[in-house]
């Protein structure tokens, strides 16, 4: 009979063997249960199966012993008590809104965050009747002047997408309790192998299982973690009946991905922390935005909350006003190891243009006031060979 894998075990042990259960056939890899439904032996255990008042699995939009799996090794590695998983980061995100918001509600939210996180507030949650104003996240004063009576939920990303600001964890939990407001943060960027925000008191933590949890770039998906009342009083009806279930299959690829996000992240937030210091020593580069680096404003208070910098680098290059598009154009066309992409969190380095792609929908004044200009790349780096990714900045730095 095996150990039961308890918190008292490390992290490393937990990302390969916490939630795993076995079939009657003892298979040692996690069973792939494709089924969209479960049978019951009679009436009266479907009846007593619906009620809730017998334990088990019912049909795989409620619940699926691989989704189930995925479910309790993430809730073991963030340190929470429970955790429901879903089709993507976004449906995450808009089941959490669902299962605390009511219309009339407030929400405040970082002004620098993920820009699907900013449509959903703005454009779907309001019409519905709820309110959202955007604070810069770096200044606790901010929080407090925008929430209002009405406020119920609080939300962020740290560090954030592309500029790596960085959000003091225990000041926003704490605000979130002083106010009665939930306190949600997007863990995507630091994963529970750098960052855990239940320890500093935070209410929910949010993912894109999309991004480093897969980490290969293969199946999307999402979770919500927080306590057992939130996730099964609150989050759960809301699930249950709107639909936004995470397949069996891809909760499998996920759980094979959480089996090694410490080595990834470790591997890849070395190689990011070479490549940003290189960064800030090359003539054409004028600022670089990294939360491992001495030169980021907020260096210490990073340093109290992640293991390390992460794997997100951002740079801008110098370039006259009139000319930075063409120019970080030109380098980013230049590159040829790194892959032109939005998306992050891949073993494959990705390189973007953020002003143009993932925050091209914004007005200018808006990129302007978030501090993102046309000069700036964000590079989110892979496992190849730092040399070799250095190599190909060189040269794309060079093109002219
Ligand atoms: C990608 C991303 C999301 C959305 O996740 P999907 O799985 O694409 O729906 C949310 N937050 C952050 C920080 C992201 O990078």
């Amino acid at each position: 009979m095996s150990e039961p894998i308890t918190q008292s075990f490390d992290f490393a042990t937990r990302a390969v063997r916490a939630g795993t259960e076995r079939s009657q056939f003892n298979e040692h890899s996690e069973a792939l249960f494709l089924t969209s439904s479960f049978v019951f032996d009679s009436c009266a255990q479907a009846a007593a199966r619906f009620s809730g008042a017998e334990p088990g699995n019912v049909y795989s939009r409620f619940t699926n012993p691989t989704v189930t799996m995925f479910e309790q090794r993430l809730a073991s590695l963030e340190g929470a008590e429970d955790c429901l998983a879903t089709a993507s980061g976004m449906a995450a995100i808009m089941a959490t809104c669902l299962a605390t918001l009511r219309a009339g509600d407030h929400v405040v939210c970082a002004a620098n965050v993920f820009g699907a996180t900013i449509q959903l507030f703005s454009n779907l949650l309001s019409r519905f009747d709820i309110a959202v104003s955007y604070v810069d996240a770096t200044d606790a004063n901010a929080w407090r002047a925008a929430s209002t009576p009405r406020t119920r939920l609080l939300y962020c990303e740290t560090p954030s997408n592309p500029l790596m600001e960085i959000v003091d964890l225990r000041a926003f939990g704490n605000f979130g309790r002083e106010i009665g407001a939930l306190s949600v943060v997007d863990n995507c960027f630091c994963t529970p192998a750098l960052q855990r925000p239940f320890e500093f008191g935070v209410d929910v933590v949010i993912h894109s299982a999309t991004k480093y949890l897969d980490g290969q770039g293969r199946v999307l998906g999402g979770a919500v973690l927080g306590t057992k009342a939130f996730i099964r009083e609150q989050l759960l009806p809301v699930l249950r009946s709107s639909g936004p279930s995470l397949s069996a299959f891809n909760a499998w690829v996920l759980l094979k991905g959480l089996e090694t996000l410490e080595i990834r992240m470790r591997a890849q937030g070395t190689s990011a922390q070479v490549l940003a210091k290189w960064l800030e020593q090359r003539p054409e580069v004028a600022r670089v935005y990294f939360p491992g680096l001495e030169s980021h404003p907020q260096a210490a208070l990073a340093r109290s909350q992640q293991s390390h910098g992460g794997a997100v680098v951002a740079f801008e290059v110098k370039a006259d006003p009139s000319s930075q598009r063409s120019r970080a154009w030109k380098i980013i066309d230049s590159v040829r190891t790194m892959s032109i992409t939005a998306n992050l969190g891949d073993t494959r380095s990705t390189i973007t243009h953020p002003a143009t792609t993932t925050h091209g929908r914004l007005s200018h004044a808006d990129r302007s006031r978030a501090g993102i200009t046309d000069a700036l790349i964000r590079i989110a780096v892979g496992l190849e060979s730092v040399e070799d990714l250095k190599r190909d900045l060189a040269q794309a730095l060079a093109a002219h």
